[in-house]
């Protein structure tokens, strides 16, 4: 398969899923638009590591997916520095836990507005590109939470079920021109993010290392293994090959059986 032809942008691309999604796609000839946050030196080493590594065009814009009219704008420059964005990979995302007593009110309109609003404003600039050229796939990071919940992450959950909706929504309105919308629904990935909780829940719970992983981390995951980004990656592959035409408006779990129990 090859996705020499095309050009993606992908959100929250400057580490963890997002980087090996934008990877994994400039492996196939894709031309990409990462973003997201990051020290400017780290994010130009990588930057020009994908340009180097796979022979495809590689630019960043660094929008924050907070701001709707910086998301309007990253899709706009996507179209005059690559040309067109035929994929959109919607991945950006933050966390917090709290009690919904407690949850900061601020903390809640940053994750609605990144997990959520931020994959509704860049489809809304992208769709009018992808129904002109007849082929399209939107693939929108979403999570377990957004089948299942667990307690402390209002907004997350709610976000993310929000974010399965909309996808389906796109997926029914752009049926008919040739693109796809899809969420990919991963359990725990093995990031930075995930990696950097374990010394302190070690102190924290007076735990080894293992324990933390399989008893705390792993918890709900019958498999009792990390989900790793390679496997999204390759799973966000396949949905912008041809194979994957038919698949539209679905929610794919990626969670060594998570949500199944
Ligand atoms: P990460 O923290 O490694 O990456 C998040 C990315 O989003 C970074 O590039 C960061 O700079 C970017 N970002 C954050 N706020 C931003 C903003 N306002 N504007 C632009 N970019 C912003 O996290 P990750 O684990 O790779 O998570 C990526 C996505 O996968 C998220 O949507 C997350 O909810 C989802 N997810 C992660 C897991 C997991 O276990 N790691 C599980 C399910 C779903």
């Amino acid at each position: 398969m090859s996705l020499k032809s095309r050009n993606a942008v992908v959100t929250g691309s400057t580490s963890g899923i997002g980087l090996c999604i934008a990877r994994a796609l400039a492996a196939e000839g894709a031309n990409i638009m990462i973003n997201g946050f990051g020290a400017p030196a780290d994010i130009e080493t990588e930057r020009a590591k994908i340009e180097a590594d796979f022979g495809v065009k590689c630019v960043y814009d660094g929008a924050d997916m907070s701001k709707p009219a910086e998301i309007a704008a990253m899709i706009k420059n996507a179209k005059d520095k690559l040309g067109s964005c035929d994929i959109l990979v919607n991945n950006a995302g933050i966390q917090f836990v709290s009690p919904i007593e407690e949850f900061p009110i601020e903390k809640w309109d940053q994750i609605i507005a990144i997990n959520l609003s931020s994959a509704f404003h860049s489809i809304r600039a992208a769709v009018p590109g992808m129904k002109a050229r007849k082929w399209g796939r939107i693939i929108n990071t979403a999570s377990a939470h957004s089948l299942v919940a667990s307690p402390f992450k209002s907004a997350y959950v709610t976000a993310k079920h929000g974010l399965a909706g909309l996808s389906k929504t796109a997926a029914l309105e752009l049926a008919q021109f040739g693109a796809t919308s899809n969420c990919i629904s991963p359990g725990y990935v093995w990031t930075p993010l995930v990696e950097k909780q374990i010394p302190d829940t070690m102190a924290a719970r007076h735990m080894t290392k293992e324990q933390v992983m399989h008893d705390v981390l792993l918890a709900a995951q019958p498999t009792k293994e990390f989900v790793t980004v390679d496997q999204v990656a390759a799973l966000a592959v396949f949905l912008c090959s041809d194979a994957a035409a038919q698949i539209t408006g679905a929610n794919i779990s990626i969670d060594g059986g998570w949500t199944a129990e």
